[in-house]
């Protein structure tokens, strides 16, 4: 299976690529992880990327298209994957197209997660992740327990540094001008699925194998 995931920030992409990737055993491939990874382990791309992630605008084309072509070519991709994150824009949509003719292996459906712009805010500015376990929660929707369990194992509960309010406005903004296009683009091309992604984590994902079934 080759699924792009498309959504907004805070549609639960990341959530629900790690679940298919347990359930199916292909890989999510994340650009905002490889680049975080790269800016925390210091390289030139990841330090260049980094002043860019942090105020919520787009890395070029170019350097994204890069880190794709490659993980792609890794040999755990060739029997499916999940790409959340990419493509983001019309001219990465297109590059991932000719990429995927070249490599023989077209994508089998592009799955837009639909989430409420509210919810969306409420996830964004309450995601956390537990400095302990690495487990991602959230203020506003997680169980008690769950948060408990993070502090009492002497775990901090850590901000991303780009879900800051006016980072996650802007984010939000750059989504609507240059990823909301995707959704027609998709359409057009028969790719198309539709997900209604609120509400709790387990009903997300059950909605999301059954568009895929
Ligand atoms: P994410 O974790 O997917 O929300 O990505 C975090 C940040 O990484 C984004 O706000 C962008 O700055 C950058 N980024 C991730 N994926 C892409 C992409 N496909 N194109 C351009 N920038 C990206």
């Amino acid at each position: 299976m080759r699924i792009v995931l498309l959504g907004a920030p805070g549609s639960g992409k990341g959530t629900q690529a790690k679940r298919l990737m347990a359930e199916r055993n292909i890989p999510q491939i994340s650009t905002g992880d490889m680049l975080r990874q790269a800016a925390a382990a210091g390289t030139n791309l990841g330090l260049r990327a980094k002043a860019t992630i942090d105020a919520g605008n787009l890395v070029p084309d170019k350097v994204v298209l890069a880190i794709i072509a490659e993980r792609l070519a890794h040999p755990d991709a060739e029997a499916g994957f999940i790409l959340d994150g990419f493509p983001r824009t019309t001219q990465q949509a297109l590059d991932l197209e000719d990429l995927l003719e070249e490599m023989h292996t077209p994508l089998d459906a592009a799955v837009l997660l639909d989430v409420d712009f509210d919810i969306l805010l409420k996830r964004l500015t309450g995601r956390r992740t537990c400095s302990k376990t690495g487990k991602l929660l959230n203020i506003y929707f997680s169980p008690q327990e769950e948060i408990d369990e993070c502090l009492e194992a002497g775990g901090e509960l850590i901000q991303r540094d780009d879900d800051n309010e006016e980072t996650i406005s802007n984010r939000l903004d750059v989504y609507h001008q240059r990823t909301e296009p995707l959704i027609d683009f998709y359409r057009e091309r028969g790719k198309l699925l539709f997900v209604d992604a609120d509400g709790p984590i387990e009903d997300v994902f059950e909605r999301l194998t059954e568009a895929l079934a």
